[in-house]
C-alpha cells in the first residue's frame, strides 16, 4: 500500500476524534488529484492567542488490541487497516509543512503491541521532527491508555499539547463499552501531566530554565450520545476535569454510528445541536461563573435543544432579574441572556462616566432581543413587563435563522452565548 492510500485510510479513521475544530475539506473539483484535501485529514484548531491553525491530523496506525464498542477500529472490527511507519509520518508532516497545507500535526494511534510501545512509536515521530527535521510547528499528541508516566513526560517534551480522551461521561458507560478502559487510570494520567505542567510553570516563574513540556496544555474528548448519559452528568464530569486537571479544553463529540455496532449502542447519532450546546454550557463554566448543576434547567436532565443553556436558566431562574445594568457586579450581569463577556467588560468600563440606557446597550451590539426581557436600565424598559409572564419563552426564543459561519466563528473565539 502506498503512502497516500494509508493517509487516505489513516486520516479518514483520525476524524472521529474531536481535538480540532474542523476535519476534512469535502469539496473538490471531480477527478482533481492537486489542489484536493478532501479525505486527507487537514483540519483547523485554535491555539490559546485565538489563531485558526491547520493540522495534519492522521492516526500512526487503526490496528488496535482494544474492543471499545463505539470504535471503528475496534479489533473486532472489520474497517480497512493500515499503519505507517515513523519515517513516513516524519516525511509527510514536512512535505505538507514545507508547502504551506499545515502549521501542525494532530498525532493519534490505535493500541499496537503495547500501550507503552505505542507510545514510544508516537514519541519518536515528534522527536524526529523537533531533533532531526528541526521543525518548530505545532504538535498534538494523543496519549495512549496505560502509557507510563516516563514516557507521558518525555511525549511532553516534543509536543505543544498532549490528550488523554476521557471517552465516555462516567465509570458506568466505560464499564459498559470500553471495559479495558478505567476512568482512574485515565484520570491518573491527566494528572501526571498536569503535575508536570505545574512544575515546569513553577520552575520558569522561579527564574529557572526547565526544558519545554506541553506548552499548550492538555486536552480531552468525550464521547456524548453513546449511551443515554444525560448532559448534566457529562457537565459535571467536564467540570471536575476543568477543576481538577486543569484542561484547556473538552471536546464533545456527538456518536456517530459505526458498521456492524454493538446492540447496546444508538443506531442513530444525537442531534448535533446538542454538542453546540454543549459547547455553549461549557463556555458557560468557564468563562462566565456557571456551575455544572445549575446550568441544565430541563426536568429530564439534558441541555435544551431549542434554546441556549444561558436562557434556559434566566428562565427558570426569574426572580434573579431584572438585573439593574447600572449597579450588577460582573457575576450578576454575566448572567443575562443576550450580554457576552466582551460586553459586559464595556458596560462596566462606560458606566465608570455614565447610566447606562438602552441606547447604549444596543450599541454595545447585545442581543437585545433576549436581554431586553431580563435587564433594568436608566430609561423605562417596557419589555420588563414581560418578565413574568408564561408566554416568556416563547418570546425570547431566537426566531429560526440560518447559522452563519462568521458568527459561528466569532462565538467560538469570544465565547459570547
Ligand atoms: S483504544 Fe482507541 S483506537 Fe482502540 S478501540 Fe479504543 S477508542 Fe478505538
Amino acid at each position: 500500500m502506498d503512502v497516500r492510500d494509508k493517509l487516505a485510510i489513516l486520516a479518514d479513521a483520525a476524524k472521529y476524534d474531536a481535538s480540532c475544530a474542523s476535519s476534512g475539506s469535502k469539496s473538490t473539483r471531480p477527478g482533481s488529484k492537486i489542489g484536493s484535501t478532501e479525505g486527507m485529514g487537514i483540519c483547523h484548531s485554535y491555539t490559546p492567542d485565538g489563531r485558526c491553525i491547520s493540522l495534519l491530523k492522521v492516526l500512526l496506525t487503526n490496528y488496535c488490541i482494544y474492543d471499545c464498542q463505539y470504535c471503528v477500529n475496534r479489533i473486532s472490527s472489520d474497517t480497512p487497516r493500515a499503519r505507517f511507519s515513523v519515517d513516513e509520518v516524519v516525511s509527510l508532516t514536512i512535505e505538507f509543512y514545507k508547502r504551506n497545507y499545515i502549521e501542525g500535526l494532530f498525532l493519534s494511534s490505535g493500541i499496537i503491541q503495547t500501550s507503552d510501545y505505542t507510545m514510544e512509536q508516537l514519541i519518536s515521530v515528534a522527536k524526529k521532527l523537533r531533533t532531526e527535521q528541526h521543525y518548530g510547528g505545532y504538535i498534538h499528541l494523543k496519549t495512549i491508555p496505560n502509557a507510563s508516566q516516563p514516557l507521558i513526560e518525555e511525549a511532553g517534551m516534543w509536543a505543544d499539547r498532549l490528550s488523554v480522551n476521557i471517552e465516555l461521561p462516567t465509570e458506568g458507560d466505560l464499564h459498559k463499552l470500553a471495559p479495558e478502559k478505567k476512568k482512574p487510570e485515565i484520570v491518573d494520567a491527566m494528572q501526571g501531566i498536569r503535575q508536570k505542567i505545574d512544575e515546569t510553570q513553577d520552575d520558569q516563574k522561579a527564574g529557572l530554565h526547565p526544558p519545554s513540556f506541553a506548552p499548550a496544555g492538555q486536552s480531552t474528548q468525550m464521547i456524548v450520545g453513546a449511551t443515554d448519559t444525560p448532559d448534566v452528568e457529562i457537565l459535571k464530569t467536564a467540570a471536575q476535569l476543568y477543576d481538577g486537571q486543569n484542561l484547556r479544553r473538552v471536546y464533545y463529540s456527538a456518536y456517530s454510528p459505526i458498521p456492524h455496532a454493538d446492540a447496546r449502542l444508538p443506531g442513530q447519532s444525537p442531534p448535533l445541536v446538542r454538542e453546540h450546546r454543549l459547547y455553549q454550557a461549557d463556555w458557560l463554566m468557564r468563562f462566565y461563573g456557571f456551575d455544572a448543576s445549575e446550568i441544565v434547567a430541563e426536568a429530564d436532565q439534558n441541555l435544551s435543544l431549542d434554546i441556549d443553556p444561558k436562557l434556559a436558566w434566566a428562565l427558570a431562574n426569574r426572580h434573579f432579574f431584572p438585573v439593574d445594568v447600572n449597579r450588577a457586579s460582573r457575576e450578576e450581569l454575566l448572567r443575562i441572556p443576550g450580554i457576552g463577556a466582551r460586553s459586559v467588560k464595556r458596560i462596566l468600563s462606560i458606566r465608570r462616566h455614565k447610566t447606562v440606557r438602552r441606547e447604549d446597550l444596543k450599541k454595545l451590539r447585545v442581543a437585545w432581543n433576549r436581554a431586553k426581557y431580563f435587564v433594568s436600565t436608566a430609561d423605562h424598559n417596557p419589555e420588563l413587563a414581560n418578565l413574568d409572564k408564561s408566554d416568556l419563552r416563547g418570546r425570547a426564543q431566537p426566531k429560526h435563522k440560518q447559522l452563519m459561519l462568521f458568527d459561528t466563528r466569532q462565538s467560538a473565539l469570544t465565547g459570547e452565548v
